[in-house]
């Protein structure tokens, strides 16, 4: 009951990446790069296992960034190519590459690491990817003309890289779509059917996780704007009920959304939130135990997964540790309390 298990980012050692960043720039390059990232997986992978997480991801250390990480290895962006673009609904605005042609896999994104985890530890393994709508949310199209056309072949490309991560030995893979409560109506529509065919043959398990973004002060203050209670979910929880995702990530702790709203996801497994990455302030074991009862009110047990927020790249690492150790201590109490 209560396997635990962590949206997907660590933070990075700082011999590997700048600290504290979203966007770190690496310490090496070359060959002492590519083995230094696979140092980094061994030791997110151990502190997992030894704060009692169940489900362990690499903590993403061989990327840089959760959306580009998968682009570098597209064909068909132009990475010089570079404009500015309202991000989010234009919540915050960056200067991202172009689509010039069209987009097709080069070769594997993920495989060294992916095999590395596998082969070192007997835990479930989960692998996170971009999904299909947020990837289109952070480029500029000067191809398709169409957005929803240009999802779907990012959607074939992840697809590829998909099943290929499901070879490896991979058992969940999930999907990252932020945007998914920026564009709600889409999101209902074409994000679920993009993230389906993304998900297409898939043996392994699937998830996707949404949320309403990390701390950053463009985020914090669309927070803040949003009222008491966050019902944006409403809109697309029956929708993701509906599909053939299997599990949904999503974050609970310190979160308005309020938790009634879980009801919707009826016949899904939650990847309940109960650690909070935007605050550098520690749960206990209590109050994570608190958020899995409260959970338990609209959600059958054996479908809750307790789980972090949303991924922990820019924390501090010794904070980031203390944290899984609280996730691992409170499901346990969890455990003993409600089982
Ligand atoms: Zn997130």
């Amino acid at each position: 009951m209560f396997p635990t298990s962590i949206a997907g980012s660590l933070p990075k050692p700082s011999w590997l990446a700048e600290p504290a960043k979203l966007w770190p720039t690496w310490r090496l390059a070359g060959a002492d790069l590519e083995a230094a990232k696979l140092d980094a997986t061994l030791i997110a992978l151990k502190t997992q296992e030894d704060a009692g997480i169940d489900i362990v991801t690499d903590g993403e250390q061989s990327r840089q960034h959760f959306v580009h990480g998968f682009l570098e290895s597209v064909a068909g962006i132009d990475f010089a190519k570079r404009v500015e673009m309202g991000i989010r609904n234009d919540r915050y605005k960056a200067m991202v590459p172009t689509v010039t042609g069209p987009l097709s896999l080069k070769d594997r994104v993920h495989a060294a690491e992916a095999r590395f985890a596998r082969a070192h530890t007997s835990r479930k393994l989960k692998f996170t990817l971009p999904g299909p709508m947020t990837i289109v949310d952070t480029i500029a199209d000067g191809y398709y003309g169409d957005r929803v056309k240009m999802a779907f072949a990012f959607a074939d490309a992840l697809n590829q890289e998909a099943r290929a991560l499901a070879a490896d030995g991979v058992d969940v893979i999930q999907f990252d779509e932020p945007a998914f409560n920026v564009y709600m109506d889409e999101a209902a529509g074409w994000g679920i059917d993009a993230l389906h065919r993304a998900a297409a043959g898939l043996i392994c398990t699937t998830a996707v996780h949404i949320c309403y973004g990390y701390g950053i002060p463009a985020n914090v203050a669309w927070k803040a704007a949003l009222g008491a209670d966050w019902r944006q979910y409403e809109k697309i929880f029956p929708a993701l009920a509906r599909s053939r995702i299997a599990q949904v990530s999503l974050e609970c702790r310190n979160s308005r959304v309020p938790l009634e709203l879980l009801r919707l996801l009826d016949g899904k497994d939650v990847l309940l939130g109960v650690i909070d990455v935007a605050t550098d302030a520690v749960e206990t074991p209590e109050e994570v135990a608190a958020v899995i009862g409260e959970a338990l009110r609209y959600v059958p047990r054996e479908r809750i997964v307790p789980c972090t927020n949303c991924g922990m790249a820019p924390m501090r690492r010794d904070i980031a540790d203390a944290k899984l150790l609280a996730l691992g201590a409170g499901a346990r109490l969890a455990r003993q309390r409600f089982g």
